[in-house]
């Protein structure tokens, strides 16, 4: 295993507020690894930290098996949520000026191929769309050809259209073996394009796998949904019961026994609805509520 990135007992604190508490993980090479969590668990200050823009209390950050630098925060590619960009410039002229920041900046005809932007170079990056302007921020994030890219919800607001085309480019560029750590609040997203989940409550890790394994271990079968009509089952061993939004759903190993003792039961299967486990269901039963509320 390459791991490029390993964190130990990370801890940041605001006062009272533990918005780190502990972590410990390790990020491989060419992984698109996710970090996700409700608002507040913690993820921008690790991210933070991560990226040397916030000092640790205490813990260790490695990148590539030695304690973290100065040299290896300037090699992290880092796409922000929000980057003031120089007004009047074209989007050229935007990835020209960041390009002289470096000593040995990426070819830039080769990133404006990659980021799909060669049909706008003339235009002012104040009048990109929204996708447009996240492919421009990526291309900045690439400038300093970096082995390992931070994306911090980079597809929030866009159309799914727009989403699709830069899931498509991030998975070139974990092609070229570059390792992404991808903050997102869209559970699809992380489902298409992470490799390993890392999800975080309340400054603690709640859950770190791939996404098949975590969905594997906390649920069996499928998920059964009705109405919550405020009904009590009985149910089949093995099987869980949850009630969120208006619904009361079951996980269980066997559909067909669970289906078969409701109606022995009595218990109406009038709106039922059976789905398997993605990641939203994991993350509501590990947090209590749906990430994308
Ligand atoms: P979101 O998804 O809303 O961005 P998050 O998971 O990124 O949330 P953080 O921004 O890391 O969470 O915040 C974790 C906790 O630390 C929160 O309670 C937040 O209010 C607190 N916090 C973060 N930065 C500071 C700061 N500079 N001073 C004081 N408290 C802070």
């Amino acid at each position: 295993m390459d791991i490029v990135l390993q964190v130990r007992e990370l801890k940041k604190y605001y006062g009272e507020v533990k918005a780190v508490d502990g972590i410990s993980f390790a990020v491989q090479r060419g992984r698109c690894f996710g970090l996700l969590g409700p608002n507040g668990a913690g993820k921008t200050t690790t991210i933070e930290m991560l990226e040397g823009l916030v000092e640790a209390d205490s813990g260790d950050i490695f990148y590539h098996g030695k304690k973290a630098s100065k040299t290896d925060f300037r090699q992290l590619g880092v796409q922000f949520q929000q980057t003031a960009l120089q007004d009047f410039l074209t989007v050229k002229e935007t990835l020209e000026l960041f390009a002289a920041f470096y000593p040995e900046p990426a070819d830039l005809q080769d990133l404006m191929s990659l980021c799909d932007l060669t049909e706008l170079l003339d235009r002012d990056h104040r009048k990109l769309s929204g996708g447009q302007r996240q492919r421009l921020l990526l291309a900045l994030a690439l400038v300093n050809k970096p082995q390992i890219i931070f994306l911090d919800e980079p597809t929030t607001g866009l159309d799914p259209h727009a989403r699709r085309n830069f899931w498509q480019l991030i998975e070139q560029i974990k092609q070229q073996g570059r390792t992404v750590i991808l903050t997102t609040h869209y559970m699809d997203e992380a489902e298409q394009l992470c490799d390993d989940i890392l999800i975080m409550d309340k400054g603690r890790i709640i859950a770190l796998d791939t996404p098949e394994a975590l969905l594997n271990q906390h649920f069996s079968g499928a998920l059964i949904r009705l109405p919550d009509r405020g009904q009590q089952p009985q149910l089949p061993a093995h099987a869980s019961i949850s009630r969120s939004g208006g619904y009361l759903q079951i996980s269980s190993p066997d559909v067909e026994q669970t289906l078969t003792m409701l109606l022995a039961q009595g218990i109406s299967l009038e709106g039922l609805f059976i789905k398997s486990a993605n990641l939203d269901d994991l993350f509501l039963k590990l947090t209590g509520h749906s990430l994308a509320t």
